[in-house]
Parts: structure tokens; sequence; C-alpha cells
């Protein structure tokens, strides 16, 4: 018999691996007397900018993905009141980073199977005043951009891709990030490159990333490393009113390192979703859908749904039954529409976009990090079964 009375440790949902080489860099960080924005940003942004094969000049470091397409936003010259057209399955920064550009949120049901947001609906939210697409490619699957892409050709319309959960993804051989006129990437606790808090932007257009670069930094026309470094003061001029969006040396030093292991990770959580593919398969749940020939998935969130009417337990009982189990579950995401704040501005209805409703209210992503151990998996494994069983 198991001693019930020690409980195993909580399993954190997303906890990031983090090496002895991030460790010993932030310390070497710190010894520095640098913390700010400098060389290790310069550094990360250069690596960053070689794993997804554009220019440096295409990049630029900023504290989130939130911030990041915030200032793509701006940096694009969206005339304020324009329609960009998102996903209701998303996280609220999405949308929100469309509000504080001054834009108009319009939301385009997702495609049941895929989860991402499905090129039909944009086609019917079209309207005179729509000037962006801002797909999100769902838990590392890409999006159609092929389809999306002719879409924005036709109605001349800017492409802002959320790649918060896509540092890895590939569609047809091209890497997410890099169809439309910007990527925006995320590097948060649970992201697949973690430096904490952090963000990436990506564009076609260098004048765009240099815009983007001097709007994250107040709208200064130098940053402080070139003003303080070693190169004598240099005057700042301010041309534009910025934001403080820039990202520190210190989240830098995780970053560098996190991204030298980006594929080792990648690889991780690949056979993490198999493990759970496999093992969890003839369950009364429904799995994530196979990865789509011709792309590389980025493998970062494994979604499962649980319909009462099979389950025998409803989605937020599962959740209730994993947290007892003391594993760490998440939900991507309610849908934007269920939140009261949007409900309140646009008078949204979560029934409107009914695809992202239902997948919204049962949905429950397992624990998929490259921190967890055979042992790990076993037990969400064994918990998920067991709380399917009823016993
Ligand atoms: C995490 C996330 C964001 C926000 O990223 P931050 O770096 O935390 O600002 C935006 N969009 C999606 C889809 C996300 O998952």
């Amino acid at each position: 018999m198991p001693d019930e009375s020690v409980q195993p440790p909580f399993l954190v949902f997303g906890a990031p691996k983090i090496g002895e080489q991030e460790i010993a860099e932030v310390e070497a960080c710190l010894r520095s007397g640098w913390l700010g924005t400098g060389p290790r940003v310069a550094q990360f942004e250069r690596d960053f900018a070689a794993w997804r094969g554009v220019q440096p000049a295409q990049v630029a470091a900023v504290n989130s993905c939130t911030a990041a397409l915030h200032v793509s936003m701006v940096a694009a010259g969206i005339e304020p009141g324009s329609e960009v057209i998102t996903t209701p399955l998303t996280f609220c920064a999405t949308v929100n980073a469309i509000i504080h550009a001054g834009l108009k949120p319009v939301l385009a049901d997702v495609d049941p199977l895929t989860q991402n947001i499905d090129p039909d609906a944009i086609e019917a939210a079209i309207t005179p005043r729509t000037r962006a697409i801002l797909p999100v490619h769902f838990a590392g699957r890409p999006c159609a951009m092929d389809r999306i892409m002719a879409i924005a050709r036709k109605h001349n319309l800017i492409v802002i891709e959320d790649c918060a959960h896509a540092v890895e993804t590939e569609f047809h051989g091209q890497n997410a990030g890099t169809f439309g006129d910007f990527g925006c990437y995320s590097f948060y606790v649970t992201k697949n490159v973690v430096t904490g808090e952090g963000g990436m932007i990506l564009g076609r257009s260098e004048a765009h990333v240099a815009r983007a670069r001097m709007l994250a930094l107040h709208g200064m026309s130098k940053d402080a490393w070139h003003r303080f470094g070693d190169q004598g003061y240099k005057h700042y001029q301010v041309v534009e009113c910025g934001f403080k969006y820039n990202m520190m040396d210190l989240q830098a030093a995780i970053g560098l390192h996190q991204l030298a292991r980006v594929g080792e990770n990648w690889q991780c959580r690949r056979e993490l979703w198999q493990r759970y593919d496999a093992e969890l398969a003839g369950l009364p749940i429904t799995l994530p859908a196979a990865p789509e020939a011709d792309t590389r998935h980025g493998y970062h969130l494994y979604t499962v749904m649980i319909d009462p009417a099979r389950c025998g337990i409803s989605r937020d009982g599962f959740l209730d039954a994993m947290n007892a189990a003391r594993i760490g579950t998440g939900v991507h995401y309610l849908s934007v529409p269920e939140h009261p704040y949007y409900q309140q501005q646009f008078g949204w209805q979560p029934e409107q976009w009914p695809n992202a409703m239902q997948l919204g209210r049962q949905t429950v992503s397992l624990p998929l990090s490259p921190a967890m151990s055979d042992a790990d998996v076993d037990r969400v494994v064994q918990a998920v079964r067991k709380v399917l069983s009823g016993s």
C-alpha cells in the first residue's frame, strides 16, 4: 500500500528548464555591472535573427510579447479606429494590444480541429475598415499562412503573427513569424524559450523594426548602451512619444542559453507529446489533432477536450481532480468573449463564435515541459486515467 500521508510534489504547469549555463550567465551579467539593455541583448537579438533566418536589423528584443504586438501595430502606422481581425481563442494580451494601439478588435472563429483562426471566417469578417489580420499560431500549430497571406494581399492588409507559442513553428518550409509584416514572440516563463519576461519583434521591413525599436524605448533616437557605453556620451533626441518596453541584459542572459537549447527542448516536448498520444488513446477525451504534413509543430501546449457527456465529469471538475492529484494544468483559453470587459465594451457574447466557445469550455492543457521526468509523465497519465474512471 502506498503511504497516503506522503504527498507527491506539486507538478508545476509549464515549469521552465533552467540550466547551469543560464545561472552562470546571469551571475556574470550581475558581476559585469551592466544589467540593462546592452551587449547581451544585442547578442540575443543576433542569435534569434540567425535562428529564424533573418537579418539582425529585422529583430528587436522587448520585455514581452504583449509589448511586441503593441509597438508592431503602432510602427505599422495603422490609422486609429481601423479594424484588426484576430482569433477568439487566444490570451487576452492579443486583443488588449490591439485596443492599446487605438484599433478595434474583430473576432473570426477558429477551425474546431486545428483550433486556429479559420481563413473563411477572416474573409467573412472583412469590412471597408479592416487594415490588419492578427493570427495566433495556437499551441505551436501553424495557421494556414498560404490562405491568410492570399487574403491579406487581396485586401491590402497588414499581417502581424502572434508567435507566442510558435518559436519553432514552420509552415511549408517557412518559419512562422516571417510570413507577415511582423512576428511577435514571447519568452514568458511558460513559453518555449524563457527569459522570465521577454519578447521579440521580427519584421519584414528593417524600417518598421527600427521604428518599433525606438518606440520600445521612449521614442528616443539612441538607446542607453549607445549613450553610456564606451564610445563616449551621445545626446539622444526624443522623436516620438514611445513606451518603456526594452529587454534587460539580465533577461537576455537567460535567453541566450535557452535559445541555444531550443532544438533539444523541442525534441523533448515532441517525445512527451507522442507519449501522451500513445498512452491517452482510447480514453473518452479528444486528443490534439496530429501535426499537419509539411509543417513543424511547436508542441507548446498539449490540449485535451473534456466533454462532460462522454467523460462523466465537467471540465472544471477535471481541473479540480488533477489539482487534487497535485498536477498543475492550464486552460488555453476561455474564449475572449467570455470575459466581462469585452462583453461590456464591444457587446460580444461567446455564442457568436461557437467553435472557440465550445473549445474554451472543454479544453485542458496537460503539463508539457522539457523539465518533466518520465516519472512525471507517468503521474499525469495515471491521474488522467483515474479521474476519467471516476475512482
Ligand atoms: C503568452 C502570450 C502572449 C503574451 O506574451 P507575454 O510575453 O506574456 O506578453 C500573447 N499571446 C499569446 C497567444 C500568448 O500565449
